[in-house]
This record gives structure tokens, C-alpha cells and sequence, in this order.
């Protein structure tokens, strides 16, 4: 990690044990991003308001309103910021995934700091990343514009979270081609098989229910998904 690194931006962290918060801010500022830390939901919200960071770090188990609380009025208000959940059981890993709360990442206690920064860059690195493919994207009746990171299905626009971007755009860069849910894993989330294959169904799971019919993501049984290829113009409308 290079030790001349330029601020990268703001994140906010929402955790009630000082310690795990220190520790986690520690770990951040050494990595170059500015942190400022919450200790609980109703004051983590209003800081998410005040100060738009660039992703939030979120302990699910919070005094007042819970993390996956605080995760849903803000995904309620329309508020896209990168949130990377902190759980300390396996039961609250399922209301994250469950829930489609909008989650772009989750660690368990106890996590290795450098990898829960490692999930941090990673997401602001999927989410800023902007110029990989300026084109627009068009598959069936869905347009992807990679720049304004907007979705529509015909003229109704569709609310992705970053990840859920991320993985639409990955297979309607590359339609007709079939994608592990460990390869996807690897290409879109930047890490392997960590947060298992359940991660990936989950997450198509909510493309795809919020795309309706218009969905042109197939599974492809015992390997996994790939997008339809457009027809060529001479088949079209058939
Ligand atoms: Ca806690």
C-alpha cells in the first residue's frame, strides 16, 4: 500500500464499540482516507446527510436503530452511498442478504482491518470508476450509461445500488458470454469466493426483480449467468 497516498476520500464508520472503531479508523487513515466515526444510528444518518461520504462502514448491532435499519431508511431516501456492513453473527448476515437492503459489502467479527480497507477501496474503486467504457450500454429494452451510472428499462428509470450497477454492467459489457459465480465474484466484488456464491445469487436476484420482465440476465444451470446477446437488426422484432 503505497504510504504517499492522497486523501481518498471520506468514511464515515458507524460502530458503538470505541475500540473496533478505533481500530477501524486507525487502519483507514493509514491507508489515506479521512474517517469520522458515529456511534450510533440516529447520529450516523444525520452525519450520512451532512457530510455525503464516499462509503459507509455500518455495525449491524447498534444502540437505537440498528445498523440494518439505518441501511434501510437511507437506501428509503433514495441514498446510493457505498455501505459495507459489519456483523457479529452469522444469523445478521442473513437479514443483510435477505433483506436486499442494498448492500455493497459485509465483513464478520472478528475481520482482519487490512481486509476490511481492501473491501473499502474496492467498492470506491468499483463505484468511482467511470471511464472504463463511456459507451452506453443497450441490451433488449436496457440502457446502462456507465458515466452517469444510470439504468433505464425503456423510459422508467431503474434505482441500482453500486454493486448491483457494477454486476449488470459487467455482463452487458460482455453479452452471450457465461460467468461463474466465481469469476463474478473475483471481476465485480475483487475478491474470491470470500463472500460465497450466495452473494452473487443474491445480488442478481435483485437486478433482476428490479428489472421485471425487461431482465436480460439468463442463468445458465451448474455454471452460472450471462446476458442475452442483442439479435442483429434484421431479426429484430421477431
Ligand atoms: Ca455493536
Amino acid at each position: 500500500m503505497p504510504t504517499d497516498a492522497p486523501a481518498r476520500g471520506l468514511i464515515l464508520v458507524i460502530e458503538d464499540e470505541p475500540a473496533i472503531a478505533e481500530l477501524i479508523r486507525l487502519n483507514l487513515v493509514a491507508a489515506g482516507f479521512a474517517v469520522r466515526l458515529e456511534r450510533d444510528g440516529e447520529a450516523g444518518l444525520a452525519a450520512i446527510s451532512r457530510h455525503s461520504p464516499a462509503a459507509v462502514i455500518l455495525d449491524v448491532g447498534l444502540p437505537g436503530i440498528d445498523g440494518i435499519e439505518v441501511c434501510r431508511r437511507l437506501r428509503a431516501a433514495q441514498d446510493w452511498t457505498p455501505v459495507l456492513f459489519v456483523t457479529a453473527r452469522d444469523d445478521e448476515v442473513d437479514r443483510i442478504v435477505g433483506l436486499e437492503l442494498g448492500a455493497d459489502d459485509y465483513v464478520t467479527k472478528p475481520f482482519s482491518p487490512r481486509e476490511l480497507v481492501a473491501r473499502v477501496a474496492t467498492v470506491l474503486r468499483r463505484t468511482q470508476r467511470v471511464t472504463e467504457a463511456p459507451a452506453t450500454l443497450q441490451v433488449g429494452s436496457i440502457r446502462l450509461d456507465p458515466v452517469e451510472r444510470r439504468v433505464h428499462a425503456g423510459d422508467h428509470e431503474i434505482s441500482l445500488t453500486a454493486t448491483e450497477f457494477d454486476l449488470l454492467a459487467y455482463l452487458m459489457r460482455r453479452p452471450g458470454r457465461v460467468f461463474g459465480r466465481d469469476q463474478l465474484l473475483s471481476e465485480v466484488w475483487g475478491y474470491s469466493a470470500i463472500a460465497g456464491a450466495r452473494t452473487v445469487d443474491v445480488h442478481i436476484a435483485q437486478v433482476r426483480a428490479k428489472l421485471r420482465e425487461a431482465s436480460p440476465i439468463r442463468t445458465v444451470r451448474g455454471v452460472g449467468y450471462a446476458v442475452e446477446p442483442n439479435r442483429a437488426p434484421g431479426q429484430a422484432g421477431a
